[in-house]
């Protein structure tokens, strides 16, 4: 069968494929762009905590294994925009301190081969492109930038400015959180009516049903399709990469249609995006006689150095009614790099998404255990009322044993060791204590359905490492370009190419790296 030949194939449509495919759009080039899911659908469900949280409607039914052999379903959504599409767009850039080494309680977090100044005017293009609302000089963590956020912060709502104010009254440094919105606001912060987003509560982990929220489809897939040198393919799952006698060079991409018929794409360049578990799962799949241990694999890193994140989704009960709809304004980065009285970094806290009495529900008599203790005859609806919400992170380091394989049967192993608790332990530990100087009662309940599960091995929606970038061919798989060593024309734009994964959301600095990586690409093919 004849293979349809491109410039360049784009295996994946999330944050790092979506974005590289409306780079390279412009270029004038042939590029296919091959995803597996096909568009979300546009329903009243986009916006329900049953079909979402509770019934997990759009979340994929397959089913990996733990190291001890448990059953268990990732967290993954398959379509056009990838994980975007239910992603908080919390869009911050890693910290300087970030790309260099930084000693944890827990060990080691590994520099970069490229610094802050390598990647700065990518997050600048970067926060552009995913219309990131923000305020600059309020966060002190923050790196040097040369230019301002290009959209104003999204205002807090009264009770999350009084939040701000108290935090600063204890004498910490509360900043507006970073997020790609569609949002124009008036002087009190409502949108205006020609505003995409309407400023909701279904802010964190819900698609947007008005397309308010940037994510890779809206701002980069939809418009680069205009381009007609830029062809999509949906229902297309990429089975398996194939190379030529030499083992150098990509010569087949090998995919499962929708109506189940196998096809066969090649490309002058060809560029994985599934996202940093299924992009080493298809390198795996694709192992060879040039390559028996996995494409690209003679280092034998393909899949190892699994990070996620240390993080917890927590619940405070506001003395005073929290009515916020759009909850998601507000981060704490005072102890991003040192913990108080602690030698090690601790973390981050932002505010989450509004819980609602749905959500309660999922896990009723934990919640109403504690909040009768607090409100006593409170219904869900009215501890939701009261709710605010919080989500810690830390950072997790890379560990060789963080692990993904594929058995000899086909089973998908994902191993996974806890790596430095300690820093996000404390820092829940302090934060609790705070709580009555904050106006909320004692004490912080988990809101383990967020994120289906909190901590679970199935909570793979922060998930970077598998492939790192690095200059040395014997401990990393990809260049500094993020193309693989061991192939001349093999490129990943995923969170793979992470050496560490910092405490901050992943997904700026993937963005930020498939444009940069979109430029090497658009130069090497002129
Ligand atoms: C509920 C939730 C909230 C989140 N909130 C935030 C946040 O606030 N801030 C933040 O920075 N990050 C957040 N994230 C994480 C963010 O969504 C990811 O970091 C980001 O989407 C990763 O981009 P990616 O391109 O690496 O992978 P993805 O976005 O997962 O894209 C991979 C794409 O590849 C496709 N694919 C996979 N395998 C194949 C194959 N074999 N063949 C063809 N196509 C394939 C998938 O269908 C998908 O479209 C959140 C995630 C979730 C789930
Ligand atoms: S807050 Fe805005 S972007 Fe988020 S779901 Fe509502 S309308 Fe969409």
């Amino acid at each position: 069968m004849a293979t349809e030949h491109y410039d360049v194939v784009i295996i994946g449509s999330g944050a790092g494929g979506g974005t590289l495919a409306w780079k390279l759009a412009q270029s004038g080039k042939r590029i296919l762009l091959l995803e597996r899911g096909g568009y979300l659908p546009r329903e009243r469900d986009n916006w329900s905590t049953e079909a979402v949280f509770l019934k997990s409607k759009y979340t994929t039914d397959e089913t990996w294994v733990d190291a001890r052999g448990k059953e268990f379903t990732p967290e993954q959504n398959y379509y056009v925009g990838g994980n975007t599409k239910f992603y908080g767009a919390a869009l911050f850039r890693l910290r300087p301190e970030d790309f260099g080494v930084i000693t944890h309680h827990g060990g080691i977090s590994p520099a970069w081969p490229l610094g802050y100044d390598d990647f700065e005017p990518w997050y600048a293009q970067a926060e552009q492109l995913y219309v990131v609302h923000g305020a600059a000089k309020e966060d002190p963590t923050d790196g040097p930038r040369s230019s301002d956020f290009p959209f104003p912060a999204v205002q807090h709502e009264p009770r999350i400015q009084r939040l701000s104010d108290d935090l600063e009254k204890l004498g910490l440094n509360p900043s507006h959180l970073p997020i790609g919105v569609m949002l124009d606001q008036d002087e009190r912060g409502n949108a205006v009516h020609t505003s995409k987003c309407i400023r909701c509560d279904r802010v964190d982990g819900f698609p947007c049903l008005v397309d308010g929220k940037a994510d890779a489809q809206t701002v980069c897939v939809d418009p680069a399709l205009a381009h007609p040198n830029l062809e999509l393919v949906t229902h297309a799952r990429v089975e398996r990469l194939e190379t030529d006698a030499s083992g150098r060079q990509v010569t087949a991409v090998v995919a499962t249609l929708g109506d189940g018929t196998e096809t066969r794409f090649s490309g002058d360049v060809v560029v994985v995006s599934c996202g940093a578990l299924n992009s080493s799962l298809l390198l795996l799949r694709s192992a060879n006689d040039k390559h028996p241990n996995g494409l690209a694999n003679g280092s034998d890193q393909v899949g190892r150095n699994y990070m996620r994140h240390n993080n917890v989704a927590l619940m405070a009960l506001s003395i005073d009614p929290n009515p916020t709809r759009f909850q998601k304004t507000l981060a704490l980065n005072d102890w991003y790099l040192k913990g108080e009285d602690f030698d090690y970094p601790w973390g981050g806290i932002q505010m989450l998404g509004k819980a609602d009495g749905e959500q309660l529900r999922g896990k009723a008599p934990h919640f109403l255990a504690w909040g009768a203790k607090l409100v006593p005859d409170s219904p869900l609806e009215m501890l939701a009322h009261h709710s605010v919400d919080f989500w810690l992170s830390s950072e997790d380091l890379p560990h060789s044993d963080n692990r993904l394989t594929v058995e000899k049967d086909g089973t998908v192993k994902l191993a996974l060791v806890e790596t430095n608790p300690e820093g996000l332990k404390q820092m829940r530990r302090k934060f609790e204590s705070m709580m009555s100087e904050l106006g909320m009662h004692d004490g912080l309940h988990e809101r383990s359905l967020y994120l289906h599960e909190a901590m679970d091995i199935a909570a793979t929606a922060h998930q970077a490492g598998t492939a790192r970038f690095g200059t040395d061919p014997a401990s990393s798989v990809l260049d500094t370009d993020c193309k693989a060593h061991e192939l001349d024309n093999l490129y990943v734009v995923d969170s793979s190419f992470f050496p560490s994964i910092g405490a901050v959301n992943p997904t700026l600095t993937i963005i930020a790296n498939a444009l940069r990586v979109g430029q090497h690409i658009g130069d090497r093919l002129n």
